[in-house]
């Protein structure tokens, strides 16, 4: 059906930045010669957006125990960091945002702890960090807070202190429980002790468990992906994010591949085999699928954080490595005293909202198109009527609008760049054109 798959939201953002010919280095660029903070801190110093204008937090860590072989994420080896004086940063960086009008006028739905490892810090560390933003910050009663973690550096005892301080979200990355493909991923400890961890964790902790999950590693057999969807459904996790292994030049496991020291047969047929299996699996013990990559039991993981993103409102961005969003205003945040800003796009705001409507698997044409001009509404259509035809969409209700069948999801990514870049040439370069004309 498409000669590549393209495994993660990564790829489709990064699709669509091609498509409207944002280049990474033309953003770079665009970086380094906008502006500067000032455009930034004179929307700081005005009114917020309003209600029904969503808003988060993001707060990055980049440090980690351990480097897993796998990884190419914005992170170091956590040997060696001050992690008092990144705790000390952070809180500064809360209680400045936490001084201006735009952000104190109106409170948060949802705060992202993520990484590196944030639970690297301390449980102490960890609290004045919640503390600040308490104290500095409004938070709507029911904010999802969200923090990233691995397991050997979340003791209950932590996470106690953590959900107390108001965390009711973790998302764990346990990669697999089986104790080879640890090893091949460079997971710190072996599967049963990982389960028997969790076990503990889901009945201590009251809030959501989501749990990441890679498939397609090295050597792994059909039935250590079934083991992997058993582990998630009998614990329960609240979510499962489901990935399939991707492999960076750069990390330990793309070295060892290339060196052949590891190998690595997976094609599309095997790729779409494991897929199957724990998607189906998952499926079958009453998960939903929430986004492309993420199954959820019902009425449980919202995934707020991802939904304000998608949303283009708001992220403030806290920490070395922080990307995010004020008033439309693309942030860097690169290390303390150091952020970088970017001209605001809203042509590249339109269309990664209909990523978002794709990532999450909504199908309904006049939602995606809504802010659409004539030409790239009917160019959107045709396509969903031609994934349609394939099978790659299907209907559950007459009227209702269509869903991805398995094979969909496999392929969601690819779908969905396909649809924006049908949108984006029926669109034409008129509207580009006007679109620049406005920035
Ligand atoms: S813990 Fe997460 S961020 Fe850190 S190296 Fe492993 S995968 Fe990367």
């Amino acid at each position: 059906m498409f000669p590549e798959r393209y495994r993660s939201h990564h790829d489709g953002e990064r699709c669509l930045d091609t498509l409207l010919g944002r280049s990474r280095g033309k953003q770079l660029l665009g970086l380094l010669t906008a502006g500067g903070w000032g455009a930034v801190e004179a929307k700081l110093r005005e009114s917020p957006p309003g209600e029904g204008s969503p808003r988060g937090i993001y707060i990055h860590v980049p440090h980690c125990d351990r480097i897993c072989s796998f990884c190419n994420l914005n992170r170091s080896e956590r040997k060696g960091a001050d992690l008092d004086a990144y705790t000390a940063y952070l809180v500064g960086e809360i209680e400045m945002y936490g001084r201006q009008p735009y952000v104190r006028g109106q409170p948060f739905d949802a705060v992202y702890f993520g990484g590196g490892t944030p639970t690297v810090l301390s449980a102490e560390q960890f609290s004045l960090v919640l503390k600040a933003l308490r104290d500095n910050i409004p938070l709507r009663d029911d904010c999802e807070i969200s923090v990233e973690s691995t397991l050997h550096n979340l003791s209950l005892e932590k996470a106690a202190v953590l959900e107390r301080g108001g965390v009711n979200r973790f998302s764990i990355g346990i990669q697999t429980f089986s104790d080879r493909g640890r090893e091949t991923l460079g997971r710190t400890g072996d599967g049963t002790k990982a389960l028997d961890q969790l076990r503990a964790f889901r009945a201590a902790f009251g809030g959501i468990l989501c749990l990441d999950i890679i498939y397609s590693y090295p050597g792994e057999k059909p039935e250590e992906v079934s083991f992997d969807a058993e582990c998630c459904a009998v614990l329960p996790a609240d979510s499962v994010s489901f990935y399939s292994l991707m492999i960076y030049p750069g990390s330990k496991l793309g070295k060892a591949i290339e060196s052949g020291a590891v190998t690595f047969n997976r094609n599309i047929e095997s790729d779409r085999e494991r897929h199957h299996i724990f998607y189906r699996e998952l499926r079958r013990r009453g998960f939903d699928l929430l986004e492309l990559s993420k199954l959820a039991r019902p009425g449980r993981d919202r995934y707020r954080y991802i939904r304000v993103r998608y949303d283009n409102g708001d992220i403030i961005p806290i920490g070395a490595g922080a990307g995010g969003n004020i008033a439309g205003i693309p942030v860097y945040s690169m290390a303390p005293g150091k952020r970088f800003v970017s001209s605001p796009n809203p042509r590249y705001e339109k269309y990664h909202k209909i990523l978002g409507y794709l990532q999450f698997g909504l199908y309904d044409p006049e939602r995606i198109t809504g802010e659409l001009d004539e030409g790239a509404k009917k160019a959107v259509k045709e396509r969903i009527r031609y994934y349609h035809d394939q099978g790659l969409l299907e209907e559950t209700a007459p009227g209702a609008p269509l869903v991805l069948s398995a094979d969909g999801v496999f392929w969601g990514n690819n779908i969905a760049v396909d649809i924006l870049s049908a949108a984006i040439r029926a669109e034409g370069p008129a509207a580009a054109k006007h679109q620049r004309e406005k920035l």
